[in-house]
């Protein structure tokens, strides 16, 4: 008899642990990502949601990210689709593997976006974690990830802190969206917190866009020919964007600076490859024809009469306050005010960035420079206006930087 029990039990158990498997691959398959195996966006946000209430009830922090990898489109074209899901299977693993020793939930939002929620984490530490998985991102190789822009696996990301006010879950979606996009004009993988630039960049980019998507177009001629000079556009554009909200100007004038700032280099595109690619210092006559790309430049976009505004920015960036700038010498007010605002954001990416035939200065220094130029080359009442600008929004990278010279 004892026997016969136990037998039925272990039926029972059987029967109980297949009902159990099966139940689960079917809560699996409701849940899960057919391809990348994680949280599928559905299940995501009931994670999320819970994660919500919970910092709710405790007073606890919370943030999440949302990940969108960068030019995956090409990707595609180069590769085929089903090269282009074996990418997207590899990024979800790398996101599973970092976000699991930190018990942070990650799912797949869509398409080739990802989201990760990351309870007890306040927004520091969120983007701190982020970009730290940015950088291992870059690092891990895929095949064909070489012939992206970056020459590796990239994605631009936008983080929120959950706040007391907010209303419930798609609001931060909805931030977390705006600062991604906003990493995104600023040149891709860049990971961006939620802030008032972003959230003006998403109110005005409605009008912008199709400008901004326009320009855009002549400035990607420069990828196939002066990568430098793309990215460096790029990020004199997101100056100009982050100067422009502290400044009193009107929309059209913001509209017309920012525009400005990522087209101001457009004549560059008729020097020839070895002078602008010259790993040295230039010759005078290289030099001389580095000098006409502010004529050329305004050539090319008067050729097209809504880019008519901007060519006293593209023209005139390099004109001095003290009249010692090119190309007509024009001194104080006489260089129109936005060409003034450009030349100060241009001169410090310059200052900041590398370039083949000049020492790449830390921010510190370039602040420096910018103090020891005013009135001379830049416009006195422009400079501490954009100091206070990039201490504030740069205050991580100048504090790194005084840690490392320290
Ligand atoms: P950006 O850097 O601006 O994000 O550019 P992008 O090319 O990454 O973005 P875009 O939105 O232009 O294109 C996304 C592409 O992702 C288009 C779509 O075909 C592809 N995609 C979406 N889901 C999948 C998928 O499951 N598998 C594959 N192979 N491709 C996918
Ligand atoms: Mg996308
Ligand atoms: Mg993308």
């Amino acid at each position: 008899m004892a026997f016969f029990y136990s037998y039925v039990l272990l039926y029972c158990y059987q029967l109980f642990d297949q009902h159990f498997k099966l139940y689960q691959e079917i809560s699996d398959k409701a849940n899960k990502d057919f391809l990348t195996g994680l949280n599928n966006h559905g299940y995501f946000k009931e994670l999320f949601d819970a994660e919500i209430s919970s910092a709710r009830e405790n007073g606890t922090p919370v943030s999440l990210a949302l990940l969108d990898i960068d030019d995956f489109k090409k990707y595609n074209d180069l590769y085929g689709h089903i090269q282009g899901d074996h990418l997207l299977t590899f990024f979800g693993s790398i996101l599973e593997e970092e976000a699991n020793s930190h018990d942070y939930i990650v799912g797949r939002y869509g398409g080739e976006e990802f989201s990760i929620v990351m309870p007890n984490t306040c927004v520091d530490d969120g983007l701190a974690f982020i970009d730290s998985l940015r950088k291992k991102v870059n690092n891990s190789y895929f095949k064909g990830v070489e012939a992206l822009p970056y020459g590796c696996l990239s994605f631009s990301a936008g983080v929120v802190e959950w706040e007391k006010g907010m209303y419930d879950a798609s609001e931060i979606l909805n931030k977390a969206d705006q600062a991604m996009y906003y990493a995104k004009a600023q040149g891709k993988n860049i990971v961006q917190v939620f802030d008032e630039n972003s959230q003006y960049f998403a109110q005005n980019a409605i009008n912008l866009d199709q400008e901004l998507t326009e320009a855009e177009q002549q400035l990607k001629i420069f990828l196939s020919k002066d990568v430098y000079t793309y990215r460096h556009s790029k990020r004199v554009f997101q100056y100009a964007v982050d100067f422009s909200s502290r400044l009193d100007l009107s929309e059209s004038e913001k509209k017309t600076l920012i525009l400005g700032a990522l087209i101001h280099d457009i004549g560059k595109l008729e020097i020839p490859r070895d002078i602008i690619n010259k790993k040295g210092k230039l010759e005078p006559h290289e030099w001389e024809m580095m000098k006409k790309h502010v004529t050329w430049g305004k050539e090319i976009i008067s050729t097209n009469k809504k880019l008519e505004p901007l060519i006293p920015l593209v023209e005139l960036h390099h004109e001095r306050f003290d009249g010692k700038g090119y190309p007509h010498g024009l001194q104080g007010e006489k260089i129109p005010k936005l060409a003034r605002i450009l030349c100060v954001c241009d001169s410090f990416d310059a200052m900041t960035t590398e370039r083949p035939y000049q020492k790449t200065k830390t921010f510190t220094e370039a602040i420096d420079e910018l103090r020891k130029c005013s009135g001379s080359q830049f416009d006195p009442t422009l400079v501490e206006p954009f100091i206070g600008m990039i201490e504030e929004k740069y205050a991580n990278q100048i504090k790194e930087e005084l840690v490392i010279s320290s």
